[in-house]
Protein backbone atom coordinates (compact mmCIF):
# COMPACT_ATOMS: atom_id res chain seq x y z
CA UNK A 1 0.00 0.00 0.00
CA UNK A 2 1.14 3.55 -1.07
CA UNK A 3 2.00 5.88 1.63
CA UNK A 4 1.62 3.41 4.68
CA UNK A 5 4.34 4.09 6.80
CA UNK A 6 3.51 8.37 6.34
CA UNK A 7 0.00 6.82 7.05
CA UNK A 8 0.53 5.14 10.18
CA UNK A 9 3.13 7.70 11.51
CA UNK A 10 1.25 10.87 10.92
CA UNK A 11 -1.96 9.28 12.40
CA UNK A 12 0.31 8.70 15.78
CA UNK A 13 1.73 12.35 15.56
CA UNK A 14 -1.64 13.42 15.69
CA UNK A 15 -3.48 11.21 17.65
CA UNK A 16 -1.86 12.44 20.90
CA UNK A 17 -3.88 15.68 20.19
CA UNK A 18 -7.06 14.23 19.15
CA UNK A 19 -8.54 14.48 23.00
CA UNK A 20 -7.24 17.40 24.26
CA UNK A 21 -9.54 20.16 25.47
CA UNK A 22 -6.56 22.51 25.59
CA UNK A 23 -3.42 22.30 23.20
CA UNK A 24 -0.72 24.79 23.69
CA UNK A 25 2.14 26.00 22.02
CA UNK A 26 4.26 23.19 23.73
CA UNK A 27 1.92 20.44 22.24
CA UNK A 28 2.14 21.82 18.78
CA UNK A 29 5.46 21.78 18.72
CA UNK A 30 6.09 18.18 20.22
CA UNK A 31 3.36 17.11 17.38
CA UNK A 32 5.28 19.02 14.50
CA UNK A 33 8.41 17.56 14.89
CA UNK A 34 7.15 13.99 14.35
CA UNK A 35 5.07 15.49 11.93
CA UNK A 36 8.57 16.83 10.28
CA UNK A 37 10.41 13.50 10.97
CA UNK A 38 7.38 11.53 9.25
CA UNK A 39 7.53 13.95 6.16
CA UNK A 40 11.29 13.44 5.58
CA UNK A 41 11.24 9.65 5.92
CA UNK A 42 8.48 9.32 3.26
CA UNK A 43 11.22 11.18 1.31
CA UNK A 44 9.39 14.40 0.76
CA UNK A 45 12.07 17.25 -0.22
CA UNK A 46 13.14 18.80 2.78
CA UNK A 47 12.26 22.30 1.73
CA UNK A 48 8.80 21.33 0.90
CA UNK A 49 8.77 19.84 4.72
CA UNK A 50 10.06 23.02 6.34
CA UNK A 51 7.51 24.95 4.82
CA UNK A 52 4.76 22.66 5.32
CA UNK A 53 5.54 22.49 9.03
CA UNK A 54 6.22 26.48 9.60
CA UNK A 55 2.84 27.05 7.97
CA UNK A 56 0.90 24.80 10.35
CA UNK A 57 2.33 25.71 13.16
CA UNK A 58 1.85 29.29 12.35
CA UNK A 59 -2.02 28.43 11.71
CA UNK A 60 -2.25 26.36 14.75
CA UNK A 61 -0.65 28.22 17.59
CA UNK A 62 -3.36 30.77 19.12
CA UNK A 63 -6.19 30.43 16.52
CA UNK A 64 -10.04 30.82 16.94
CA UNK A 65 -11.21 27.48 17.73
CA UNK A 66 -14.78 26.61 16.06
CA UNK A 67 -17.22 25.42 18.40
CA UNK A 68 -17.46 21.94 16.86
CA UNK A 69 -14.32 20.95 17.40
CA UNK A 70 -11.91 20.19 19.91
CA UNK A 71 -8.30 21.88 19.87
CA UNK A 72 -6.56 19.26 19.38
CA UNK A 73 -9.16 18.45 16.22
CA UNK A 74 -8.84 21.66 14.81
CA UNK A 75 -4.72 21.31 14.66
CA UNK A 76 -5.47 18.04 12.24
CA UNK A 77 -7.88 20.14 10.11
CA UNK A 78 -5.36 22.22 9.84
CA UNK A 79 -2.85 19.21 8.62
CA UNK A 80 -5.52 18.53 6.61
CA UNK A 81 -5.96 21.33 4.46
CA UNK A 82 -2.10 22.30 4.07
CA UNK A 83 -1.52 18.98 2.95
CA UNK A 84 -4.05 19.08 0.31
CA UNK A 85 -2.40 22.78 -0.95
CA UNK A 86 0.41 20.99 -0.88
CA UNK A 87 -0.80 18.42 -3.35
CA UNK A 88 -2.16 21.02 -5.92
CA UNK A 89 -5.50 22.06 -3.63
CA UNK A 90 -8.12 21.07 -6.38
CA UNK A 91 -8.28 18.80 -9.09
CA UNK A 92 -6.20 19.48 -11.97
CA UNK A 93 -7.79 18.90 -15.05
CA UNK A 94 -6.85 18.12 -18.63
CA UNK A 95 -7.55 21.41 -20.47
CA UNK A 96 -8.25 20.26 -24.51
CA UNK A 97 -9.18 23.31 -26.44
CA UNK A 98 -8.01 22.86 -29.98
CA UNK A 99 -9.38 20.63 -32.58
CA UNK A 100 -7.86 18.05 -32.77
CA UNK A 101 -6.05 18.36 -29.24
CA UNK A 102 -2.69 17.04 -28.88
CA UNK A 103 -1.14 15.60 -25.91
CA UNK A 104 2.28 14.59 -25.40
CA UNK A 105 3.31 12.07 -23.19
CA UNK A 106 6.93 12.32 -21.65
CA UNK A 107 9.00 10.31 -19.89
CA UNK A 108 12.09 8.31 -19.39
CA UNK A 109 12.13 4.58 -20.12
CA UNK A 110 10.16 2.20 -17.72
CA UNK A 111 8.40 4.84 -16.47
CA UNK A 112 5.09 3.76 -17.39
CA UNK A 113 4.28 6.58 -20.52
CA UNK A 114 3.46 3.72 -23.31
CA UNK A 115 1.23 1.79 -20.48
CA UNK A 116 -0.54 5.64 -19.71
CA UNK A 117 -0.73 6.51 -22.93
CA UNK A 118 -3.21 3.66 -23.48
CA UNK A 119 -4.86 3.83 -20.33
CA UNK A 120 -5.45 7.62 -20.75
CA UNK A 121 -7.03 7.02 -24.46
CA UNK A 122 -9.32 4.77 -22.73
CA UNK A 123 -10.49 7.08 -20.10
CA UNK A 124 -10.95 10.12 -22.43
CA UNK A 125 -12.82 7.88 -24.59
CA UNK A 126 -15.40 7.04 -21.60
CA UNK A 127 -15.71 11.21 -21.62
CA UNK A 128 -17.34 10.84 -24.97
CA UNK A 129 -13.53 11.99 -27.11
CA UNK A 130 -12.53 10.10 -29.73
CA UNK A 131 -8.62 9.53 -29.70
CA UNK A 132 -5.76 8.41 -31.75
CA UNK A 133 -2.78 6.69 -30.27
CA UNK A 134 -0.04 7.61 -32.18
CA UNK A 135 3.20 5.32 -31.46
CA UNK A 136 6.80 7.76 -31.63
CA UNK A 137 8.78 5.78 -29.41
CA UNK A 138 11.01 4.62 -31.83
CA UNK A 139 13.96 3.48 -29.46
CA UNK A 140 12.53 0.96 -27.75
CA UNK A 141 12.29 -1.92 -29.78
CA UNK A 142 9.03 -3.28 -28.29
CA UNK A 143 7.16 0.22 -27.74
CA UNK A 144 4.96 0.24 -31.42
CA UNK A 145 3.69 -3.05 -30.50
CA UNK A 146 3.26 -2.76 -27.17
CA UNK A 147 1.17 0.49 -28.21
CA UNK A 148 -0.54 -1.45 -30.95
CA UNK A 149 -1.52 -3.99 -28.36
CA UNK A 150 -3.12 -1.32 -26.07
CA UNK A 151 -4.84 0.11 -29.04
CA UNK A 152 -6.88 -3.26 -29.56
CA UNK A 153 -7.49 -3.73 -25.91
CA UNK A 154 -8.71 -0.49 -25.89
CA UNK A 155 -10.76 -0.66 -28.88
CA UNK A 156 -8.47 3.08 -29.76
CA UNK A 157 -6.71 3.16 -33.66
CA UNK A 158 -3.09 3.18 -33.06
CA UNK A 159 -0.94 5.22 -35.97
CA UNK A 160 2.68 4.27 -36.35
CA UNK A 161 4.94 4.56 -39.23
CA UNK A 162 7.47 2.00 -37.58
CA UNK A 163 10.67 2.87 -36.08
CA UNK A 164 12.47 4.35 -39.19
CA UNK A 165 10.91 7.28 -39.37
CA UNK A 166 11.76 10.68 -37.29
CA UNK A 167 9.33 10.62 -34.32
CA UNK A 168 8.79 14.38 -35.75
CA UNK A 169 7.33 13.49 -38.70
CA UNK A 170 5.43 10.73 -37.11
CA UNK A 171 3.78 12.92 -34.37
CA UNK A 172 2.63 15.70 -37.64
CA UNK A 173 1.74 12.63 -40.00
CA UNK A 174 -0.26 11.64 -36.47
CA UNK A 175 -2.07 14.56 -35.97
CA UNK A 176 -3.32 15.32 -39.86
CA UNK A 177 -4.41 11.29 -39.77
CA UNK A 178 -6.72 12.46 -36.96
CA UNK A 179 -8.01 15.67 -38.29
CA UNK A 180 -8.66 12.95 -41.75
CA UNK A 181 -10.37 10.68 -39.11
CA UNK A 182 -12.37 13.27 -37.67
CA UNK A 183 -10.78 12.35 -34.48
CA UNK A 184 -10.72 15.20 -31.88
CA UNK A 185 -8.07 13.76 -29.45
CA UNK A 186 -4.15 13.09 -30.05
CA UNK A 187 -2.06 11.14 -27.86
CA UNK A 188 1.46 11.20 -28.55
CA UNK A 189 4.10 8.51 -26.84
CA UNK A 190 7.57 9.66 -27.35
CA UNK A 191 10.36 8.70 -26.65
CA UNK A 192 12.03 8.22 -23.11
CA UNK A 193 15.37 7.22 -22.38
CA UNK A 194 17.37 5.77 -19.27
CA UNK A 195 18.53 9.37 -18.50
CA UNK A 196 18.08 12.46 -18.85
CA UNK A 197 19.94 13.43 -22.15
CA UNK A 198 20.07 16.43 -24.86
CA UNK A 199 19.40 14.45 -27.64
CA UNK A 200 15.82 13.38 -26.64
CA UNK A 201 14.87 16.82 -25.16
CA UNK A 202 16.36 18.16 -28.86
CA UNK A 203 13.80 16.08 -30.03
CA UNK A 204 11.02 16.57 -27.72
CA UNK A 205 11.40 20.13 -28.85
CA UNK A 206 10.71 19.52 -31.74
CA UNK A 207 7.53 17.48 -31.63
CA UNK A 208 6.49 20.32 -29.33
CA UNK A 209 7.24 22.92 -31.55
CA UNK A 210 5.89 21.09 -34.62
CA UNK A 211 2.06 19.66 -33.16
CA UNK A 212 1.96 22.59 -30.63
CA UNK A 213 0.46 20.24 -27.56
CA UNK A 214 -2.78 21.29 -25.73
CA UNK A 215 -1.18 19.06 -22.95
CA UNK A 216 2.75 18.05 -22.34
CA UNK A 217 2.53 15.32 -19.67
CA UNK A 218 5.22 13.72 -17.93
CA UNK A 219 4.91 10.32 -16.64
CA UNK A 220 7.13 9.24 -13.49
CA UNK A 221 7.52 6.45 -11.11
CA UNK A 222 6.27 7.36 -7.97
CA UNK A 223 8.43 4.87 -6.03
CA UNK A 224 11.36 7.00 -7.02
CA UNK A 225 10.83 9.45 -4.59
CA UNK A 226 12.73 12.42 -5.02
CA UNK A 227 14.47 11.13 -8.58
CA UNK A 228 11.34 11.46 -9.72
CA UNK A 229 10.86 14.87 -8.77
CA UNK A 230 14.27 16.06 -10.15
CA UNK A 231 13.36 14.64 -13.07
CA UNK A 232 9.73 16.75 -13.14
CA UNK A 233 11.88 19.89 -12.55
CA UNK A 234 14.53 19.26 -15.68
CA UNK A 235 11.65 18.38 -18.02
CA UNK A 236 9.94 21.14 -16.88
CA UNK A 237 12.63 23.36 -17.39
CA UNK A 238 13.13 22.17 -20.94
CA UNK A 239 9.93 21.54 -22.13
CA UNK A 240 7.24 23.35 -20.01
CA UNK A 241 5.16 20.73 -18.65
CA UNK A 242 1.53 20.74 -18.43
CA UNK A 243 1.11 18.12 -15.35
CA UNK A 244 2.61 15.26 -14.04
CA UNK A 245 1.17 11.37 -14.27
CA UNK A 246 2.47 9.37 -11.05
CA UNK A 247 2.57 5.84 -12.13
CA UNK A 248 3.06 3.00 -9.44
CA UNK A 249 0.80 4.15 -6.81
CA UNK A 250 -0.22 0.71 -6.39
CA UNK A 251 3.09 0.06 -5.51
CA UNK A 252 4.45 0.70 -1.40
CA UNK A 253 5.42 3.83 -2.51
CA UNK A 254 6.59 6.19 0.31
CA UNK A 255 5.12 9.52 -0.57
CA UNK A 256 7.41 11.90 -1.41
CA UNK A 257 6.97 12.31 -5.36
CA UNK A 258 3.37 12.90 -4.41
CA UNK A 259 3.81 15.58 -2.05
CA UNK A 260 6.85 17.21 -3.31
CA UNK A 261 5.97 17.37 -6.95
CA UNK A 262 3.54 20.27 -7.28
CA UNK A 263 5.59 22.39 -4.72
CA UNK A 264 8.67 22.17 -6.47
CA UNK A 265 7.30 22.53 -10.11
CA UNK A 266 4.77 24.00 -9.94
CA UNK A 267 3.41 21.37 -12.29
CA UNK A 268 -0.12 19.66 -10.51
CA UNK A 269 -0.42 15.85 -10.95
CA UNK A 270 -3.20 15.14 -13.17
CA UNK A 271 -3.41 11.60 -12.74
CA UNK A 272 -2.12 8.31 -11.02
CA UNK A 273 -1.43 5.24 -11.84
CA UNK A 274 -2.82 2.59 -10.07
CA UNK A 275 -1.66 -0.66 -11.69
CA UNK A 276 -0.70 -2.43 -14.97
CA UNK A 277 -4.67 -2.71 -16.44
CA UNK A 278 -5.68 -0.34 -18.88
CA UNK A 279 -8.24 0.45 -16.16
CA UNK A 280 -5.95 1.73 -13.06
CA UNK A 281 -5.88 5.06 -14.24
CA UNK A 282 -7.53 7.92 -12.05
CA UNK A 283 -7.40 11.33 -11.77
CA UNK A 284 -5.72 12.68 -9.02
CA UNK A 285 -7.80 14.68 -6.32
CA UNK A 286 -5.53 16.31 -3.49
CA UNK A 287 -8.39 16.24 -0.65
CA UNK A 288 -9.00 12.88 -1.00
CA UNK A 289 -5.22 11.70 -0.61
CA UNK A 290 -4.96 13.87 2.04
CA UNK A 291 -7.81 12.82 4.15
CA UNK A 292 -6.50 8.97 3.15
CA UNK A 293 -3.45 10.07 4.15
CA UNK A 294 -4.27 11.29 7.86
CA UNK A 295 -7.19 8.31 7.88
P1 LIG B 1 7.69 3.25 -20.75
O1 LIG B 1 9.08 2.76 -21.05
O2 LIG B 1 7.72 4.50 -19.96
O3 LIG B 1 6.82 3.34 -21.96
O4 LIG B 1 7.07 2.17 -19.74
P2 LIG B 1 5.93 1.08 -19.92
O5 LIG B 1 4.63 1.69 -20.25
O6 LIG B 1 6.41 -0.01 -20.80
O7 LIG B 1 5.82 0.55 -18.41
C1 LIG B 1 6.90 -0.05 -17.72
C2 LIG B 1 6.36 -1.08 -16.74
O8 LIG B 1 5.65 -0.43 -15.71
C3 LIG B 1 5.39 -2.06 -17.37
O9 LIG B 1 5.64 -3.34 -16.85
C4 LIG B 1 4.02 -1.55 -16.91
O10 LIG B 1 3.05 -2.57 -16.83
C5 LIG B 1 4.37 -0.99 -15.55
N1 LIG B 1 3.42 0.04 -15.09
C6 LIG B 1 3.03 1.18 -15.72
N2 LIG B 1 2.17 1.89 -14.95
C7 LIG B 1 2.00 1.18 -13.80
C8 LIG B 1 1.24 1.39 -12.60
O11 LIG B 1 0.53 2.40 -12.40
N3 LIG B 1 1.32 0.42 -11.65
C9 LIG B 1 2.10 -0.70 -11.81
N4 LIG B 1 2.13 -1.58 -10.82
N5 LIG B 1 2.84 -0.91 -12.91
C10 LIG B 1 2.79 0.00 -13.90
Amino acid sequence: MAFEGLSERLQSALAKLKGKGKVGEGDVKVAMREVRLALLEADVNYKVVKDFVSKVRERAVGQEVLKSLTPGQQVIKVVNEELTQLMGGSQSKLELSSRPSVIMMVGLQGAGKTTTSGKLGRYLKKQNRKPLLVAGDVYRPAAIRQLEVLGEQVDLPVYSLGDKENPVRIAEQGVAQAKTDGLDTVLIDTAGRLHIDETMMEELKAIKETVRPDEILLVVDAMTGQDAVNVAESFNRELGLTGVVLTKLDGDTRGGAALSVKSVTDCPVKFVGMGEKVDALEPFHPERMASRILG
